[in-house]
């Protein structure tokens, strides 16, 4: 794989480093996003709440308000009526006394303006006196009013049921019984309320579209509903689950339950009046009172996305800055790595010998000098093994320079094993001679050393036609110095090591000649 490969498999394969700094610039993103979220979410929740509780804060206070209002409206008429009892049951209905009531009556509607009219009747239901001009002639016995009271001893008003008039307008009716002085019965007074009076108070509130007001009676009678429609009137409530369940059961509340109509959520608010056994209900679509909150709301979330956005691009665009420095910080770093392979290599190539692996001559040179110094320095021995390979230029020609080639390379492998000690180096010094360098070895070790290699590459029994020993030998010779004296070089002991092997071969080939011992014939001679 070349550099270019390299610096393209860094920048398409992202490193653990580059992974990990994306990973959290990406969780970084979304933790804001979700923050933002959160935080939206968790504000439009809050609001969303108070905006009910608002609400029903709001529904309650308007419940109270109608209830003070139908309470107040019943209370003044009912006062009227009460002072009417106490003074027919006094004075009597003699015609003079019918004279005044009838004015008075007519006074008392004037002053109140959600009286429509007051009746008196006598036991027989037969009308006394009214405030009316124009006289009211119907019998009334029949008239459930009028039978609750002559039936019943009970001395408070009674409270309905609504009727229509002669005019088609719907009138709540509250009565009183009259008494004798001994206690029988003796006529009602009914004073009739407008419906309009309700309906104008109850139009002045803000109900929205779906909303609605109810005044009824406690035992489960509808009186009068807003918005009013005349098939209301009288309607029963007692199935009706918000007047079954929780107006018969409580003075006031609040609580909300889908309608029975839509099957939408509606809160409804009810109370039972003081004075009367009457009750009010006011109910609001959920939907309606979480308008404004709708709106606040998206308006909000749109405002987040928007916000959202801007920094989807800023984190995008950082980002791709961080990929992209990243990127080039490993292009460097293998651009980096490669220079300094390219280093060792050429390094290696101005050392080694091309075709062997084994140093080459300048290595040997430089490395064989260093040490040489080194011996002198401390007074060691260094030994200098010398090798040729013998009948060489025979082996070349038979097998041609590709054989002799690789027959080189078999013996440098042998070489390079037997060199394993450090500072031991094995280097091609020519053509087909091999030199081995051995620090702080003496002549004994080095023949041997030289030996053991001999005998090796004897015993790789390469064929050799051209060679009298049918394989491919080596001769050797061995020289070692302790390099003391002023003319101890580094030349010398090469030249030693070679007249040994000149020795080696003189004698016959494949063995090895110390130059101890040409020394010792030559003083022998
Ligand atoms: P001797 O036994 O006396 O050493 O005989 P020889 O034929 O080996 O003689 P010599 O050592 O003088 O011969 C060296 C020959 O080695 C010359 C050349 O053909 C061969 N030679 C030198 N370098 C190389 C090389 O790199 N590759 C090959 N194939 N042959 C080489
Ligand atoms: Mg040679
Ligand atoms: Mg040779």
């Amino acid at each position: 794989m070349n550099a270019l490969q390299r610096i393209k498999e860094a920048v398409t394969f992202p490193t653990d480093r580059r992974t990990h700094i994306v990973v959290a610039a990406w969780v970084f993103f979304l933790l804001v996003c979700l923050s933002l979220t959160f935080v939206d979410v968790w504000q439009a929740w809050k609001a969303r709440t108070e905006q009910l509780r608002d609400t029903e804060i709001n529904i309650t206070n308007m419940a109270l308000a109608l209830a003070q209002h139908a309470d107040d409206t019943i209370r003044a008429a009912d006062l009227i009526l009460s002072g009417l009892v106490e003074r027919v049951e006094y004075d009597g209905t003699g015609d003079r006394a019918k004279a005044r009531l009838h004015n008075m009556l007519s006074k008392r509607v004037e002053e109140l303006p959600q009286l429509s009219g007051i009746y008196i009747f006598d036991e027989r239901g037969d009308l006394v006196a009214d405030s009316n001009n124009k006289p009211f002639s119907r019998n009334v016995a029949d008239r459930s009013y009028f039978q609750f009271h002559r039936q019943s001893d009970e001395r408070n008003a009674h409270i309905g049921p609504l009727v229509k008039n002669s005019t088609g307008n719907w009138r709540l009716t509250v009565s009183r019984r009259i008494n004798r002085a001994d206690g029988s019965f003796s006529g009602v007074v009914l004073a009739g309320i407008d419906i309009e009076y309700f309906k104008d108070f109850y139009s002045t509130f803000d109900i929205g579209k779906n909303g609605l007001i109810i005044l009824g009676l406690n035992q489960g009678t509808l009186l009068v509903r807003r918005p009013f429609f005349d098939k209301y009137v009288g309607a029963d409530l007692r199935q009706v689950p918000i007047f079954r369940d929780y107006v018969t059961r409580n003075h006031s509340g609040v609580h909300t339950a889908p309608s029975t109509v839509d099957g939408k959520d509606r809160i409804n608010a009810y109370r039972h009046l003081t004075h009367y056994p009457l009750f009010v209900a006011v109910a609001l679509s959920k939907e309606e009172a979480l308008e404004g909150w709708v709106d606040d709301t998206l308006i909000h979330t749109v405002g987040i996305i928007f916000m959202l956005i801007p920094l989807a691009l800023l984190g995008n665009w950082l980002l791709r800055q961080v990929k992209l420095r990243l990127e080039a910080e490993a292009q460097l770093l293998v651009v980096r790595d490669s220079l300094h392979n390219l280093n060792q290599h050429l390094h290696n190539m101005a050392l080694e010998d091309g075709l062997t692996g084994l140093a080459n001559r300048r290595h040997f040179d430089l490395a064989f000098k260093e040490e040489f110094g080194r011996a002198l320095r401390n007074a060691t021995p260094l030994a200098l093994i010398m090798i040729d390979v013998d009948w060489f230029k025979q082996f070349n020609d038979i097998y041609g320079h590709v054989g002799g080639d690789e027959c080189l390379r078999r013996i440098s492998v042998l070489l390079l094993q037997a060199t394993h000690r450090s500072g031991d180096l094995a280097a091609r010094y020519g053509g087909e001679e091999l030199v081995v360098v051995l620090p702080q070895t003496g002549m004994d070790a080095a023949t041997a050393f030289a030996e053991n290699l001999r005998e090796a590459i004897h015993a790789q029994a390469i064929r050799h036609e051209g060679s009298p020993f049918g394989i491919v030998t080596v001769s050797i010779g061995v020289a070692s110095i302790i390099p003391v004296l002023p003319e101890d070089v580094p030349a010398q002991l090469i030249k030693d090591a070679d007249l040994a092997l000149y020795t080696a071969k003189a004698r016959g080939r494949n063995r090895v000649a110390r130059f101890s011992d040409i020394n010792a014939i030559a003083d022998s001679i």
